[in-house]
């Protein structure tokens, strides 16, 4: 293998604008926090949710030690929920934090609470994001994340709830998601002022929660306006896990510029439907490939993401707490040695 002669965040970028890169940079879109990284950094969860130093320490092995060509200080779904009134599990080294009860009962009740984003968890997310700037010199790039207002609407107010109201109470629920989506478009900017380079909107607008129409009709218009809203800071990564084969057409005229793509999807299909609209990245598996495989098993499958035309290698979504260093690094090594 020749010598890389980019800096970690010149490959990423010249991936994310269609120029030459000297080789395939892998990145992680969302958390690399496993039991290993918290032992390595000494920053352990639940305090590395929210405290700035952990977070700081945390988010580095995953260039430090894995060796990806980003850094992602946002490990959790829930920060914004915790800060907007949800009561939060924080969880432990094995467990994600969950939602005991839901602040609201009734869509048209909520107000947004003044002040939010002077919110510890709001507020430590956009220091960390500095310090990671000024720790890595610029030369590797921050990913922050936002959760985006259909997520968000149903970490507050319950997933059944929001699904059934879209069908009873349609415009109160479009109403109530756009008053939501103001939160992560200043979040995202927040973030990108205080050095992100990158943001992830996670919005869970998957096959088993919303129909394509639903996507199209109430979410769809709200990505447009925060894809508008934010190109000029910096590119953003839509999240959605699961299969989204039927609502690909749309997520690909959103106007985000990538998507991060979980493996149920058929990647070279995925990878026509979008065209030159938006790059795809993700597609690595984590429940059995990166969790229960082999470094040559993860090795094989980052090359077969790279025939497929995936330019931006990465783990599906946040990986479970008990994959192994070693696979991440393989991910990492593979797609650094594959030939371009
Ligand atoms: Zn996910």
């Amino acid at each position: 293998m020749e010598k890389p002669e980019m800096t970690p965040k010149e490959r990423v970028f010249a991936a994310i604008n269609n120029m030459d890169f000297d080789v395939y940079p892998a990145i992680n879109p969302t958390s690399v926090a496993t039991v290993e990284a918290m032992k390595l950094s000494g920053a352990f969860f639940p305090e590395a949710h929210t405290d700035v130093r952990k977070m700081e320490a945390l988010a580095s092995v995953g260039h430090d030690v894995f060796g990806f060509d980003s850094v992602s200080p946002y490990f959790s779904i829930l920060l914004e929920a915790s800060a907007l009134g949800a009561e939060v599990d924080w969880g432990n080294i094995y467990e994600m934090p969950s939602v005991i009860k839901k602040p609201i009962n009734n869509i048209s009740d909520y107000e947004i609470p003044k002040n939010y984003m002077s919110r510890k968890e709001f507020s430590s997310m956009i220091e960390v994001c500095s310090r990671l700037k000024n720790k890595y010199k610029n030369e590797v790039p921050v990913i922050g994340k936002v959760i985006g207002p259909w997520s968000l609407a149903y970490h507050l107010y319950g997933v059944e709830n929001l699904v059934l109201d879209t069908i009873l109470e349609p415009e109160k629920t479009k109403a109530f998601i756009t008053m939501l989506s103001e939160i992560p478009i200043s979040f995202a900017k927040e973030q990108f002022n205080a050095g992100a380079d990158i943001i992830v909107w996670a919005d869970h607008v998957t096959s088993d929660l919303v129909s394509a129409e639903i996507y199209k009709e109430f979410i769809m218009p709200i990505h447009k306006k925060a894809a508008v809203e934010l190109q000029k800071y910096g590119p953003v990564i839509l999240h959605t896990c699961g299969n989204v084969a039927d609502r690909l057409p749309y997520i690909a005229g959103t106007g985000f510029k990538i998507f991060h793509m979980d493996s149920k999807n058929n990647i070279a299909e995925a990878v026509k439907t979008v065209g030159n609209r938006m790059l795809i990245t993700g597609c690595i598996n984590n429940p059995v490939l990166l969790a229960q495989g082999e470094p040559q098993d993860v090795k094989r499958a980052v090359e077969e993401n790279i025939k497929n035309g995936i330019k931006l290698i990465s783990p599906e979504c946040a990986i479970p707490f008990s994959v192994s260093s070693d696979n991440l690094i393989a991910l990492v090594e593979a797609a650094h040695n594959t030939k371009l």
